[in-house]
């Protein structure tokens, strides 16, 4: 899952992207307003973790523009605590929910987690395609019922593919998602954490679920290509 912060705070922006990193997700920092409102055209994002305190234009003001664009990204809006003018108007402006300063990392991730709930494969925490199971709360993956370890990159690569069932994934946009562009040879990253993932979850089990489409990318799927 790709994910845009905005936020102006060095500090607070290292820490959360550092976080959030190595929750598996890949993350793009805009540090002020102007900057939030370039990147959506430039990416597609699955959440935006938006400040409200921001110089220039507040995130309220991003979150109101975003919306008027017709940008139907999940928003998880931060806002300062006990301004409960903040948050109303946060939530007035279009924003789908906010965490109040200071908050705990673990908070936030649930709050993530919720966001993207909303995508139709998933039921509660659990992904599940054919016999391979995806608890995205507590990170265990399963195939038949066996526990299988993956990498923090291993992990979002299969998110990513369970979220998309049955659908040829390109290339580009498994890079966009799970990796950040500015990534020296992507292609190739992909198809070695690809190799790696197949090995966990596909060998000694049947059917395979991890499908090559010839020039086109991957595609999860426990049916017959075709
Ligand atoms: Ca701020």
């Amino acid at each position: 899952m790709r994910i845009l912060l905005v936020e102006d705070e060095p500090q607070i922006a290292d820490f959360v992207s550092r976080g959030l990193d190595e929750n598996g997700y890949s993350v793009d920092v805009a540090r002020d307003g102007e900057e939030a409102l370039e990147w959506p055209s430039v990416a597609n994002f699955d959440i935006i973790v938006l400040d409200v305190m921001l110089p220039a234009v507040d995130g309220i003001e991003v979150c109101r523009t975003f919306r008027a664009q017709g940008l139907r990204t999940p928003i998880l809006m931060l806002t300062a605590r006990d301004a409960v003018e903040d948050r109303v108007r946060g939530l007035d402006s279009g924003a789908d929910d906010y965490l109040v300063k200071p908050f705990a990392f673990a908070e936030l991730l649930a709050r993530i987690r919720a966001l993207s709930r909303r995508e139709p494969a998933l039921l509660g925490t659990e992904l599940q395609v054919g016999d391979l199971v995806m608890d995205t709360a507590t990170r265990q993956v399963t195939r038949a019922g066996v526990p299988v370890e993956l990498t923090s990159k291993e992990f979002a690569l299969l998110e990513h593919l369970m979220r998309h069932p049955n659908q040829v994934l390109s290339r580009t946009v498994i890079a966009e998602h799970v990796w950040n562009y500015d990534f020296d040879n992507v292609t190739n990253v992909i198809d070695v954490h690809v190799k790696n993932l197949r090995k966990k979850i596909d060998e000694g089990f049947d059917p395979k679920l991890i499908h090559t489409v010839r020039g086109a990318g991957y595609r999860l799927s426990d049916r017959k290509p075709g």
